[in-house]
């Protein structure tokens, strides 16, 4: 008999596995949470690890030489992530978002994606499935995940000074490879692309304009770039209000700078969006804001995110998760575990950009935030 191996959990984020229930739930495509949010968005993290060591995601004296990270045989295998898609498209999932640590760290992502990309939702529609990814290998494998059945990517960038990027990034990684990186995904055709950039004050802030201008100088238009309100995700960045620049204050920054065309406001393309879109008067593209911090969008959320590991979280700001991979390896039925993950997802209620103020600045029982890192942003 070969040894048993038994898989490390990642015991800093306790998870209990779902019950099923007695009477089965079938999937009906139409399943809603407590505060009637349908589940639409799967985040699925591939990866806990990075190479970069982003300040407020991976500040590097916490993620440092002696971290752990999770060994291999803890990741949930493709076979493993495309049975679980199934079953979250079965319940109304129609959006895949690859996330990590780094997606493009895993290796032989273009098998996860051509499995998933075969999925189809109960009325017969191809998934839209997307990634985010910090492009620093993204020059050398775009067009091998467009071939795979990518069809778009966001790419994270915080600034366009080689200094204040490496600096943010933390590991003195240049610039330009990233911007290779965004060439590659719109000559493979990897669009619309959209670019986050998370806003530090006092630290990128003045970054705004010369990104907005790149942006709209390059590519066409077509890249969306969105600025991002720094937030108190996980238990390791140190965050402080005083270092959050309101989008409000983006904006205004802005239209002082393009005066000439100014940003006028467009419609959501989608429900449960989390950018709040703005187009230049000259119809040379538009930018988004995402304001977790002063305008949280909790009413519709409806995201879900999958751990390295199988853990369901229900929220970027959760302290605890829902074992899924337990199931899935104590040999269960999809029947069960549909039952099981319409159970979890009926009784959620979170909504913690919105009740952020009225919360103490760690959670009362002592546990902790999940990181970004180990969920995906
Ligand atoms: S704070 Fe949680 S519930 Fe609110 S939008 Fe973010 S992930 Fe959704």
């Amino acid at each position: 008999m070969g040894e048993t191996v038994i898989p490390l959990a990642d015991l800093r984020y306790t998870a209990p596995v779902p019950a099923i229930p007695a009477q089965a739930i079938p999937a009906t495509g139409l399943l809603a949470d407590a505060l009637g949010r349908p589940l639409r968005d799967l985040r699925i993290s591939v990866t806990d690890r990075c190479n970069f060591r982003c300040s407020y995601c991976m500040p590097k004296d916490i993620f440092d030489r002696d971290y752990v990270f999770l060994p291999q045989t803890s990741l949930l295998s493709f076979e493993e992530i495309t049975r679980l898609a199934r079953i979250f498209v079965a319940h109304g999932v129609q959006k895949i978002r690859l996330t990590g640590g780094e997606p493009l760290l895993r290796k032989g992502l273009d098998t996860l994606i051509t499995m998933l990309a075969d999925l189809r939702t109960p009325d017969g529609n191809r998934l839209d499935i997307t990634l985010t990814t910090n492009a620093s290998v993204l020059a050398r494998k775009a067009t091998a995940l467009q071939a795979a059945g990518l069809q778009r990517i966001t790419v994270s960038l915080d600034g366009l000074d080689d200094a204040v990027f490496r600096r943010m990034n933390d590991v003195d990684f240049p610039v330009a490879d990233v911007l290779a990186g965004i060439a590659a995904a719109h000559a493979a055709g990897l669009g619309p692309i959209k670019v986050n950039m998370v806003v530090k004050r006092g630290t990128n802030d003045q970054e705004i304009v010369p990104m907005a201008r790149y942006f709209r100088q390059h590519f066409g238009g077509s890249v969306v770039l969105r600025f991002i309100e720094y937030m108190d995700v996980g238990a390791s960045n140190g965050w402080r209000m005083h270092e959050v620049l309101p989008s409000a204050q983006v904006l205004q920054r802005l239209q002082d700078a393009f005066a000439d065309t100014p940003l006028r406001p467009l419609d959501p393309t989608v429900a449960g969006e989390t950018a709040e879109r703005w187009g230049w008067a000259d119809g040379s593209g538009e930018i988004g804001l995402i304001s977790s911090v002063t305008q949280a969008f909790c009413r519709d959320c409806n995201r879900a995110r999958l751990s390295t590991e199988g853990k369901l979280f229900l929220c970027l700001f959760a302290t605890r998760g829902h074992d899924l991979r337990s199931l899935l390896r104590s040999g269960a039925s999809d029947a069960d575990i549909t039952s099981a993950l319409a159970g979890v997802w009926a009784g959620r209620d979170d909504r913690y950009s919105e009740l952020r103020a009225a919360q103490p600045a760690a959670p009362a029982d002592g546990a902790r935030r999940v990181e970004m890192h180990y969920i995906g942003g």
